[in-house]
């Protein structure tokens, strides 16, 4: 899994860093989203992909890489 976000789409809703606390943040000052882990684990791909399908902003965009 890669994880792309695009940060001018961003409205700074924060459901993001609430369902995937260990992949998003947000910034400190204006609340946009940050990116920590491009590839998360496999334990955290559920709450990825909730986290893409509950933002409002449609700015998680989770593209599925190749199993090795
Ligand atoms: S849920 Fe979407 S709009 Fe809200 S902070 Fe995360 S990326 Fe931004």
């Amino acid at each position: 899994m890669r994880v792309l976000i695009d940060q001018d789409k961003c409205c700074g809703a924060g459901s993001c860093v609430l369902s995937a606390p260990d992949v998003f943040d947000q910034r400190d000052e204006d609340g946009i989203v940050v990116l920590l882990n491009a590839e998360p684990p496999a334990a955290l791909h559920e709450a990825v992909e909730e986290a893409a399908a509950i933002c409002p902003a449609a700015a998680i965009t989770v593209e599925q890489t190749e199993r090795v």
